[in-house]
């Protein structure tokens, strides 16, 4: 029997009290005109959320698009992120954003990860990089900062209504308990960005996010680059009984869930099927809820600058 889709127009609410359209547009790996065109593909097919990046270096092409779409910039929710090189200055950070998407805010600006790579190892003053030392390691700086005073400054940020959220990306719970028993911590993080899908299900670390009223965003939610997930058995099955595609089922099962889901494509047949939804059976959902119990679960992204911690 055929499910019944329906395009996703749900929203989910921060702790600061806006909505937050539960299907995102990724934009990783989305260059130049492709990142343009998928913006535009995606604002004109409905979707209201945009999640990029300084250092996806796509950020003009994003602004440009959502100005082109003709889609009020109020009914956008867009998101973008503060690079590991300018932990120590996210106010001027954030300002570059600003100024290379051309839109007055914000919507959510996420520390990218719980990390500050040392700027004066880039090369060329170029920031939006990832800087190597001489021996080919990464200047992760632990002696001189962490990412506490990041926060401590990042959540200065909303006070001048050029964002309307501050959150972060890529935290364990070690270090969010770590954030939020901090002495200068003044504002609980409004999301948590993190690879999270079935192979790595993160039950742990939705479980404490939804105790602190921290919203929980899913990236790589098909498993990142070629979206391996929709090649899994399990999930070509429950495809074919419903007689859906394999990134419906997956990105079903995210929205059933209850969290922010961004999945990324610059394919526009893609960008469709990746925001209509339909509701799993019990089983169909069980069933892919036991992928990771069955095969181990797997880490995508983990790149070299990333501590042990961020894992736990
Ligand atoms: P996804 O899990 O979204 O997978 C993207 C890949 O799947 C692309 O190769 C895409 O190709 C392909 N794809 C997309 N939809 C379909 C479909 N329906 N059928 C078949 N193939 C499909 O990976 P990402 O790693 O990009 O994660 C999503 C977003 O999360 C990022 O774009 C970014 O915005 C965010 N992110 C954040 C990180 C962080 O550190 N905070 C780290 C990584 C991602 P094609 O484009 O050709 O369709």
């Amino acid at each position: 029997m055929s499910a019944i889709l329906h395009y996703s127009t749900k929203t989910l609410s921060l702790n600061t009290g806006a909505k937050i359209p539960q299907v995102g547009l990724g934009t990783w790996q989305s260059k130049d005109n492709d990142a343009y065109k998928s913006v535009v593909a995606a604002l004109k097919d409905g979707y209201r959320h945009i999640d990029t990046a300084a250092i996806y270096g796509n950020e003009d092409q994003v602004g440009q698009a959502i100005k082109d779409s003709g889609v009020p910039r109020e009914e956008i929710f867009v998101t973008t992120k503060l690079w590991c090189t300018q932990h120590h200055e996210p106010a001027k950070a954030l300002d570059q954003s600003l100024k290379r998407l051309g839109l007055e805010y914000i919507d959510l600006y996420l520390m990218h990860w719980p990390v500050r790579l040392d700027p004066n190892y880039v090369k060329d003053g170029n920031v939006l990089s990832v800087p190597t030392k001489a021996d080919g390691s990464r200047p992760v700086d632990i002696t001189n900062w962490n990412f506490i005073k990041t926060w401590e400054l990042m959540q200065e940020l909303p006070k001048t209504n050029k964002v309307k959220a501050v959150g972060v990306s890529n935290f364990s719970i070690n270090n969010l308990k770590d954030l939020l028993a901090s002495p200068g911590n003044q504002l609980t993080p409004a999301a948590n960005q993190v690879e999270l899908h079935p192979l790595l299900p993160q039950n742990e670390l939705i479980d404490f996010c939804k105790s602190k009223g921290i919203m929980v965003e899913a990236y790589s939610p098909l498993g990142s680059t070629n979206a391996p997930l929709l090649k899994e058995p399990v999930v070509l099955e429950i495809a074919k009984k419903n007689n859906v595609q394999p990134g419906h089922v997956v990105i079903s099962w995210h929205a059933q869930r209850g969290y922010v889901v961004l999945p990324k494509s610059v394919n526009p047949d893609r960008i469709k099927t990746n925001r209509k939804v339909f509701t799993l059976s019990d089983e169909d959902f069980e069933a892919i809820n036991n992928i990771s119990k069955e095969k181990g679960e797997k880490r995508v992204v983990h790149p070299d600058w990333s501590p042990f911690e961020a894992f736990k």
